[in-house]
């Protein structure tokens, strides 16, 4: 059985505890113990993401309450495809697009959501405590629309997605407010900041923990990561199948959930090549694989909104598991792109491949452009998108003139109505809200 300590020592937990817990009490963030070794044979017969994920998933699972649950959690986590298409090919080498932007929501964390969603509701079953369970959630964008589509309609669970005020986009506000029934969207007139020391304070709130069981899904919960390893085990397992080639990855990077969970999959056996990490302007991560100085700085912002993180936490959760600098720097490595850089790409990439691609795409095909020839050339390599173009829209028409059909997930959720609840950055207000709902 794998338990999972927390980065910062004290405690040790199975995987329903660290899923419910979020964060572990000393304040660090849960990872395995161990990791489960696999061979490629491993997986004969596995095909689907479905069935690749049972295999990949059972040493985490096993030995716990979750464990006779895997089959019917994979199958709802991974309900949506995610492809792997060619691009045109380069010189020598190929080039492939992981397309995770094919959700209920049109982003990569549709998958950590529905896997925490659908594994929580297993544990609520089992839970003599029937208080409904509140899940609090604040968002910049992409993370609230997630959770709320995991949890939707989830009997036993409420959801409230705190967003600021004017500062989501227009897509990305009705993506968060037309849920309806258990799920309350609260506008807070406030900043990001405000909307999380918000759902801080609720937890620490007497009242609020009489009515509700309080959980967060917030995106460094091991729940969002696992299942992110579970499309690098799949997209590698079939390259490898048809090219008897290791995949390489370059992958849009902000708060390190994504990137973090390829380099478990290949420390884990998955035949995967060079691990690259794209940042926009944020440049923790390449800047701490250069100085192998951690630094304490705020965000900027950028035309790839959802990587603007000034401190990824999940740096920590990669330090402790492989290293400091200098062991990662044989590991992986990163590089920074501009908003002139992101902007030029879109650009380019539609001229030239004949597609339209997100800002935070574009960081990866920027960075594949910039490797040193042999590397690119020598290797397979798959630029992860992170998320649908059509969810940014008014960036990346500005910049290639075409307008994007919307899929038709997002379009559904463009035509619902939609409802938030105004608030000021208060608590009190905060918990009004959800009795009058
Ligand atoms: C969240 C997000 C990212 C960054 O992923 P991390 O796991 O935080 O590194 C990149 N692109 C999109 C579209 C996202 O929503």
């Amino acid at each position: 059985m794998i338990r999972y300590r927390s980065t910062r020592g004290s405690a040790v937990v199975d995987l329903p505890a660290a899923l419910e817990q979020g964060i572990a009490p000393d304040g660090g963030l849960y990872i395995p113990e161990s990791l489960p070794e696999f061979d490629v044979s491993d997986f004969q017969d596995a095909n689907t993401e479905v069935e690749i994920a049972e295999r990949f998933l059972a040493p985490f699972f096993s030995g716990t309450s979750l464990a006779g649950h895997l089959s019917s959690i994979c199958t709802q986590t991974y309900a949506f495809p995610i492809s792997c298409t060619q691009l045109p090919p380069t010189a020598r080498g190929q080039r492939t697009l992981l397309e995770l932007f094919h959700g209920p929501t049109a982003a990569f964390k549709d998958v950590g959501a529905g896997f925490l969603a659908s594994s929580m509701a297993v544990l609520r079953d089992g839970d003599p405590d029937k208080r409904p369970v509140l899940i609090l959630v604040a968002t910049s964008g992409d993370t609230g629309g997630a959770v709320a589509a995991a949890f939707h309609r989830r009997p036993g669970f409420e959801v409230a997605v705190l967003y600021p005020t004017g500062r989501v986009s227009e897509r990305q506000e009705q993506q968060l407010t037309c849920w309806g029934e258990n799920v309350t969207a609260f506008s807070v007139k406030g900043t990001f900041d405000d909307c999380q020391r918000l759902v801080k304070a609720a937890f620490a709130d007497a009242d609020l923990s009489v009515r509700y069981r309080l959980s967060s899904a917030n995106s460094i919960n091991i729940g969002r990561l696992l299942p992110q390893a579970v499309y690098y085990a799949a997209a590698s397992l079939r390259h490898w199948r048809a090219n008897q080639k290791k995949l390489s990855f370059v992958i849009p990077t902000g708060n390190l959930g994504n990137g973090l969970a390829a380099v478990m999959a290949r420390a884990c056996g998955l035949p995967i090549g060079d691990i690259v990490f794209a940042t926009n302007a944020n440049t923790a991560i390449p800047d701490y694989l250069r100085s192998g100085q951690v630094e304490d700085r705020d965000s900027v912002d950028t035309l790839a909104s959802a990587m603007d993180v000034g401190r990824p936490s999940n740096l920590e959760r990669l330090r402790n598991l492989f290293g400091e600098a200098q062991a990662l720097n044989k590991l992986l490595s990163a590089y920074s792109v501009s908003d002139e850089g992101i902007r030029t790409t879109i650009g380019d990439v539609f001229r030239r491949d004949g597609i339209a691609i997100c800002p935070h795409t574009a960081t990866a095909f920027h960075v594949y452009d910039l490797l040193p020839e042999g590397l690119r050339d020598e290797q397979d390599w798959a630029l992860v998108a992170t998320a649908h173009p059509a969810k940014f829209e008014r960036i990346v028409e500005s910049v290639t003139g075409a307008g994007i059909e919307m899929p038709r997930t997002l379009a559904d959720l463009m035509d619902k109505p939609a409802s938030a609840v105004s608030i000021e950055p208060s608590l009190a207000e905060l918990s009004s809200g959800l009795e009058r709902r």
